[in-house]
């Protein structure tokens, strides 16, 4: 159970935009304090970090990930071959990709075979070393619906939660939380990577979005609606949802609900701008091409909007999506910059605003005394340039919570002058 002071850095605590100079003081994996060194009581054995010339922040959060995906151009044969259990080990390792590049709490919203469960628990147990995992399980669709196969009749696949009607979604609902997912995710509308599935379409009824909405929060659980077309999250913000995922074809109405609701938006934008960038010449398959390019305008004006009209905006990737490395997360920073965002915002969105996106405010995403020592030592200031936090060497220092209350020193050397080269395994 160690005790630390981190002395000299420039600490941006996520509480509000504003940078200053502050000791933090750690003990036993959480915050004690943050403040003058003078006024903070540390024992005689503390730990002293040097971060001088240093920026201190909270862990980024990414709300929308999938571990188990390959970032691969052309991934449906992959996914059909690859066995689950392979799945989830690729997850540890994208996992830890992750982590070292700043990221001490993932949500990953869909895996095969609940293996991003397994992927929480191996961290939990100290098996693996990752961020803090919400899992949701398989996310959820409807027959025909994005998500679902989309082979001919006679090729038998198994369809892991695809629900039709109020009944089955409500059943669907709580055999993931029995499960152990932390979370449930439901695919609203079509989407980008399911072959002959309309992005602009409502998929559910009104009525099966509301029983699966109402039983995941009966059961204590958010829900994360992927929504492309206007009417997904125009339905899905009226039937409960707690953050709508992708939001790429907003309109109006869409904004003004999610405004008076005050459900979050996760934008991805990352994810269409990597498939737009790769293209079919990338091997991206072009049905997905086609789908990318449509929505990716769309997407900057409605998240541009939305942003003006003061909708909370929580940091997401969709990592795991054609060229969307695990590790390269931050690159999400820089497009709501372009869209309007502050630095400072940009920041707040992967951090404060993605705690309380993920309902986990009370634990993370500030530097305030009672929350998890969830904490990154920049070597650049990223309110100068978000960039920044996409560089693997400027990452001097990541720290993260355990379960069982130690903090664990993920990066080693605290100053920069030190870290000749970052000890990452580099393939
Ligand atoms: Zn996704």
């Amino acid at each position: 159970m160690g005790e630390s002071l981190i002395v000299g850095g420039t600490v941006f605590d996520g509480t509000g935009p504003t940078t200053r100079q502050a000791t933090i003081h750690l003990r036993d994996g959480m915050i004690a304090a943050v403040g003058d060194r003078e006024q903070i009581a540390a024992g005689p054995d503390v730990e002293v970090v040097d971060a001088d010339g240093l920026f201190v922040m909270p862990g980024m959060i990414d709300c929308h990930v999938h571990l188990t995906a390959t970032s691969a151009a052309s991934f449906e044969l992959q996914r059909l071959k690859d066995l689950v259990p392979l799945q989830a080990i690729r997850g540890v390792a994208n996992a830890r990709k992750m982590l070292d590049a700043g990221f001490t709490t993932v949500r990953d919203l869909g895996a095969s075979g609940f293996a991003n469960v397994a992927i929480r628990q191996a961290i939990e147990q100290g098996l693996a070393v990752g961020p803090r995992v919400l899992a949701a399980g398989s996310s959820m669709t409807v027959p025909g619906g994005h998500g679902d196969s989309y082979y001919r009749p006679e090729v038998s696949v198994y369809r892991e939660n695809v629900v039709n009607g109020p009944d089955a979604a409500r059943l669907a609902v709580r055999e993931t939380v029995k499960m152990r997912a932390d979370v449930i995710k439901l695919l609203v509308t079509g989407g980008v990577m399911t072959d002959g599935s309309d992005v602009g379409a409502l998929q559910w009824t009104p009525d099966e979005l509301r029983a699966a909405i109402e039983q995941a929060h009966q059961l204590g659980r958010r829900v994360a609606g992927h929504c492309h077309g206007a009417i997904g999250v125009i339905e899905g913000v009226k039937a409960g949802l707690d953050t709508v995922e992708h939001g790429t074809m907003l309109d109006e109405e869409a904004i003004d609900l999610l405004g008076e609701h005050g459900v979050y938006l996760v934008p991805t934008m990352v994810a269409g701008a990597n498939i737009v960038a790769h293209g079919t010449a990338g091997g991206i398959p072009p049905h997905v091409v086609a789908k990318a390019e449509q929505v990716a305008a769309w997407s900057r004006r409605g998240v541009r909007l939305a942003h003006e009209a003061g909708v909370r905006i929580a940091f997401g990737t969709d990592c795991g999506t054609p060229f969307n490395q695990p590790g390269d997360n931050a690159a999400e920073l820089a497009l709501l910059v372009d869209v309007g965002l502050s630095p400072a915002e940009a920041l707040l969105a992967a951090t404060r605003v993605a705690a309380e996106a993920i309902g986990l405010a009370d634990q993370l995403g500030t530097l305030e005394p009672g929350k998890a020592a969830d904490i990154l030592i920049v070597d650049g200031n990223p309110l100068d340039d978000v960039t920044v936090l996409r560089a693997p060497d400027r990452m001097v220092w990541v720290l993260k919570r355990r379960a069982e209350q130690v903090h664990e020193r993920v990066r080693a050397d605290p100053h920069p002058q030190q870290v000749v080269q970052p000890p990452r395994t580099r393939m």
